[in-house]
């Protein structure tokens, strides 16, 4: 980083009076609470929630007394911060206060328990510190921030923070956002956590990416039963019910979706070629042109595979529950993810026709959606976002790209043409690892970042 880099980052921080180690302080108590999502939520952590809540209030006093604060199915939180523009379209900026449990039989060997909240060797360590308690507190903290500072935001900043996103943020960010409907609002953008700042991603590009995600893919869970086994495992059939499903499941293998290059990742790499070095420079200005190269470039990780096609992954298997008794029936669960242009629908239809066995019965369950809108990375918006991040990281390249994963997000398209995921932390392959996996932690001066970027986007937006 030269210096004159240094003294940008130096002015966004004194404008922002980020106090980072308060900051981590309150980050790592945060963490304490276990506001851990299941599949079953049943024995939902309901009292873990109302402490959290009790925490944010108690942490930040300007930012209660002066937003408006409503809770929405009892444990998520949604604030309004009136602005004084009435005409000007609203602003959301959203993460989620629940996190994924720790993996039982993991604890050990976690640096620091990871639900201690521990600060040490300049990082927050906790599950949360990443995904996405770092959001919560960033986004209070640089309201907190601006509050000091005297800031009255012209346009009104929402905040909503879901508490069941990963469980897919049916009772959460969905009723959220049916609140905000039901209003009449409608958004200029929302912010939603998502890409980060990849610092060792990209082939070719010699500074940090900030991946700005612009649209996600779709979500889709499907059942493959074949029925009409059982009897003795002594005289088994010749076809069993067990080889027939694993047929269908070595067919669907075999014949992968086709790969294509959607407009989210074409922009990627347009955006990418203006930082890249030759020859990547050439091949990333012309994906027409090399669209063969690129699919065949692409599909060679799982990472990057997942950006060009719609995904299958059998997760769950289910049989016979005793060694020696023949299945009544044998049950795959597929989980599928939806590139953009294909549909819950088309995906479904294709996943029958290669499995081509009407014996092998496919149904859908649990929670889908289709891929999200694709929001507009030539929007005015979108350039604040950029022009923002450019700001405090001034080292980075800022590009939009396609999320993989799904986030509450997609809940509010329907309220806003304009959806992004991005989450402001520096990140490389190993930290990503630490993301619902062990030792999650985020460094005290990436947090610090984080604020800062979050109170300058509030300026330059609802400013
Ligand atoms: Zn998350």
């Amino acid at each position: 980083m030269t210096g004159s880099e240094h003294r940008v980052r130096g002015r966004e921080r004194k404008l922002t009076g980020v106090d980072a180690k308060g900051a981590a302080r309150r980050l790592a108590g945060a963490i304490r609470f276990r506001t851990i999502s299941r599949q079953d939520q049943s024995n939902l952590a309901r009292k873990e929630f109302l402490g959290l809540h009790a925490f944010l209030k108690k942490s930040y006093p300007k930012l209660h007394r002066t937003l408006h604060r409503e809770t929405v199915n009892d444990l998520s939180l949604l604030y309004t911060w009136k602005g004084s523009d009435p005409q000007a379209e609203p602003i959301l900026l959203m993460a989620h206060l629940d996190v994924v449990p720790v993996e039982q039989g993991t604890e050990p060997n976690w640096t620091h328990p990871p639900f201690s909240g521990t600060v040490a060797g300049g990082f927050v360590w906790g599950r949360g510190a990443l995904d996405v308690k770092d959001g919560v507190i960033g986004i209070m903290e640089a309201v907190e921030s601006l509050l000091a500072a005297g800031f009255a935001p012209k346009r009104t900043v929402y905040l909503a923070f879901g508490h069941d996103e990963e469980v897919l943020g049916g009772s959460g960010a969905a009723a959220v956002c049916d609140l905000l409907a039901s209003r009449g609002a409608r958004l200029a953008f929302v912010l939603d956590e998502g890409g980060f700042i990849r610092t060792d991603g990209m082939p070719g590009v010699p500074r940090p990416v900030a991946l700005v995600s612009v649209a996600e893919k779709g979500y889709l869970t499907l059942d493959l039963e074949v029925r009409g086994g059982g009897g003795h495992s002594g005289m088994p059939p010749r076809r069993t019910v067990a080889g027939r499903l694993a047929a269908a499941l070595c067919r669907l293998e075999k014949r992968p979706f086709p790969a294509r290059l959607t407009p989210p990742v074409r922009a990627m790499f347009r955006a990418l070629a203006r930082e890249a070095a030759s020859p990547y420079r050439y091949v990333y200005g012309n994906v027409r042109l090399f669209s063969p190269l690129m699919l065949a470039m692409l599909a060679r990780t799982p990472s990057s595979d997942a950006m060009i096609r719609t995904t299958v992954a059998p997760t769950m298997l289910e049989g016979s529950g005793k060694e020696n008794v023949m299945p009544q029936s044998v049950r795959a669960t597929v989980n599928l993810r939806i590139l953009p242009g294909d549909t819950r629908e088309s995906v479904t239809a294709r996943v029958k026709k290669v499995v081509g066995d009407p014996g092998v019965v496919v149904t859908a369950r649990g929670q889908s959606s289709d891929p999200s809108p694709i929001s507009d990375a030539g929007s005015p918006e979108y350039a604040a976002l950029a022009e923002t991040i450019a700001s405090v990281f001034p080292d980075v390249v800022v590009a939009p790209f396609l999320m993989v994963a799904a986030t509450d997000s997609r809940h509010f398209a329907r309220i806003s043409r304009q959806v992004f995921r991005f989450n402001p932390v520096r990140m490389d392959s190993g930290d990503l690892a630490r993301i619902h996996g062990t030792d999650e932690r985020i460094g005290v001066r990436n947090f610090g970042d984080l604020i800062a970027f979050f109170a300058a986007l509030v300026r330059r937006t609802a400013g």
